[in-house]
């Protein structure tokens, strides 16, 4: 068997997936990025300052929490990478303050976003605010709808959020609106891409401002534990950013198994899902090739998730990588499966989850654990955001 790598190929491709497909006029953009990203963010002076945020604003190390009461009942060992408690609510502001110190350094003045559930938004807003800089953000019709909350917390951090209203007015909808921006405003605007999807060098950059999840989990486990490897990381699967940081440190060690959770939406093959790896073939969208679920004339088929970030008919390259190489295992999980976690996790641990991260919640009751497990949750986020959609089920 080929070794499975994390990194890749200079041209940005893992395996066969990947790349940099975009319009000409995108050309100069996406090239200055490819050629300066990865000195700019070696560079001690980028390092330090982007240290210090993580530190101090958005609270870093995250704790390693091990979720006791889960662990009693499954007889195992469950620990939860605790992104929920970000500034913020979710890993995303980790990528979003590494990109504003990017795009501070290539000279650009506005930035544009896309987000689903709204975190992605609200960390780039976040990010704006604290350094000066205008801020659009393109979230779909549908998403505004179902993420109040987060949309009020973007306009009270000075973005303006435009909605996106074609196709399911969704993710997707969102992020071809915000390329279409890119397009019209090259020249002064830079757009931070919220996942570890688009064109390369963006798969990569995102891991990287990402990975931090994955180095802290081995520090703190071998702080907590005395070994540093656990035996299987978990992360929910939407674009892939929370599962490549997670994941990133431990996909050349072949002992620890990473299991990837899909959006099953109302089941795989219900016509409303969003479980890309098992409904999608190789195309490209947004920039790069990948797994995306599409007609076979290569129109994009609408997905359907409860969670608003798992929305999205892509995913990561590097992820259709892990799964084609299956050096990661995918699993989906239903709408009802999240709901009932998110439900579960919040009565037995006391901490609500992200619709998002109750997806990688559920496949714990699903899959069996020996006794000296050692599984490692990324919390990707906190539930504040969804509890309009978890009322209706308060029994
Ligand atoms: C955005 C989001 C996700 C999904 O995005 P990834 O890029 O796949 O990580 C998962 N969890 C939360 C809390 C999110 O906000």
């Amino acid at each position: 068997m080929s070794v499975v790598k994390s990194k890749p190929s200079l041209d940005g491709f893992y395996g066969e997936f990947g790349g940099a497909f975009v319009p000409e006029m995108l050309y100069a953009n996406v090239t200055q990025l490819q050629q300066q990203y990865v000195e700019i963010i070696a560079e001690p002076s980028f390092q330090k300052e982007l240290n210090d945020l993580l530190r101090h604003f958005v609270g870093r190390p995250t704790p390693l929490y091990f979720a006791s009461n889960t662990s009693r009942l499954l007889n195992t060992n469950i620990y939860f990478k605790r992104e929920d408690l970000c500034h913020t609510g979710a890993h995303k502001i980790n990528n979003a303050l590494g990109q504003i110190l990017l795009a501070e350094r290539l000279g650009k003045t506005r930035i544009i976003a896309e987000t689903g559930a709204g975190q992605h938004g609200v960390a780039t807003a976040t990010a704006c605010a604290l350094r000066g800089l205008e801020c659009i953000v393109y979230m779909g019709e549908k998403d505004i709808q179902r993420q109040a909350p987060n949309v009020a917390r973007m306009r009270m951090l000075g973005a303006t959020v435009v909605p996106a209203t074609s196709g399911s007015k969704t993710l997707k909808d969102a992020t071809n609106e915000a390329i279409r921006d890119w397009i019209t405003n090259a020249e002064n605007t830079h757009y931070i891409i919220g996942s570890v999807v688009g064109p390369h060098p963006y798969p990569d950059l995102v891991t990287k401002f990402q990975k931090i999840i994955g180095e802290e989990i081995e520090q703190q486990l071998l702080t907590q534990t005395g070994t540093a490897l656990p035996t299987h990381v978990i992360a929910c699967v939407g674009g892939g950013s929370n599962a490549a940081g997670a994941f990133y440190n431990f996909i050349e060690q072949p002992s620890v198994q990473l299991i990837s959770v899909e959006a099953g939406g109302e089941g795989v093959h219900s016509g409303k899902s969003a479980a890309t790896t098992q409904l999608g073939t190789v195309g490209v969208l947004h920039g790069s090739k990948s797994l995306v679920m599409q007609t076979a004339d290569g129109q994009v088929i609408e997905p359907h998730s409860i969670s608003a970030g798992l929305d999205y008919p892509g995913i990561g390259p590097l992820h259709a990588y892990l799964y084609k190489t299956e050096r990661a295992s995918f699993y989906n999980v239903t709408d009802v499966e999240a709901i009932e976690a998110a439900f579960a996790t919040t009565k037995t641990e006391g901490i609500i989850p992200a619709l998002e991260t109750a997806h990688a919640l559920a496949i714990l009751s699903k899959l069996t654990w020996k006794p000296s497990d050692v599984v490692v949750v990324c919390f990707s986020g906190r539930g504040d955001k969804d509890l309009a959609t978890y009322m209706p089920f308060l029994k």
